[in-house]
């Protein structure tokens, strides 16, 4: 029946389903967690663990990654549960660079690092995003394909901003901002969902939108 309504009519509806109850309390949820988790990380008795500390904060990283990413997509099929466990994936993996720059697997050596690491270059996120859309456009993979671009973005996007409220984001060439605000942090944090599904639309990502079917991408 949805395939019947005129295009303006269909992009209301899948905009309205955006920010539907159910997807800004997801995103309400993605905002609590970061308090608790951070706050969790915080503790002293995990502050002499500094393994278990890395693990748990790249966790966090994951989480983010693959929450934000369910909040964008819905998970309605198999299909986009493995699609969020990806956008987990490449939140936490991120964090390999680190190790990469240290040329060991030295926590210590990894985390003081006199430069900051490659994928943590903010700068390259837009131009990564845009060479796997140039690829896939080249390549004329169509469907879901067409939302790997946006699930790279959010999955990245979401590790900077963390990452940025210690250290700032790090545009090369330029260098670096200041620290990001905690409470900066956590609202991007929450709205940038919201914020890629709309951009999803406006660019035609996403077009149409069916309850019964789940979300159907096409470009
Ligand atoms: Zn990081």
């Amino acid at each position: 029946m949805e395939e019947d309504l005129p295009p303006a009519t269909e992009k209301a509806q899948a905009l309205l389903q955006t920010f539907s109850s159910a997807s800004l309390l997801a995103s309400t949820g993605i905002g609590a967690f970061c308090l608790l988790a951070d706050h969790v990380l915080q503790l002293n008795a995990l502050q002499h663990h500094l393994w278990l500390r890395a693990v748990l904060d790249n966790t966090v990283h994951g989480v983010i990654g693959l929450w934000s990413w369910a909040i964008v997509i819905g998970v309605r099929k198999k299909s986009d549960f493995y699609e969020v466990i990806l956008a987990g994936i490449l939140a936490s993996l991120i964090d390999l660079d680190h190790f990469y720059m240290a040329g060991s697997l030295s926590l210590k050596a990894a985390t003081s690092l006199a430069h900051r690491p490659p994928l943590h270059c903010s700068t390259f996120i837009p131009i990564l995003c845009l060479s796997l859309r140039l690829v896939l456009w080249l390549g004329r993979l169509k469907d879901s394909w067409c939302s790997l671009p946006w699930m790279l973005f959010i999955s990245l996007a979401s590790h900077h901003i963390r990452d940025g409220v210690r250290h700032g984001l790090w545009v090369c060439p330029f260098g670096n901002t200041a620290p990001i605000s905690y409470w900066l942090y956590v609202s991007i944090t929450a709205t940038m969902p919201h914020l890629c599904s709309v951009l999803m639309y406006l660019t035609g990502t996403r077009e149409v939108i069916s309850t019964k079917h789940g979300i159907a991408i096409d470009v």
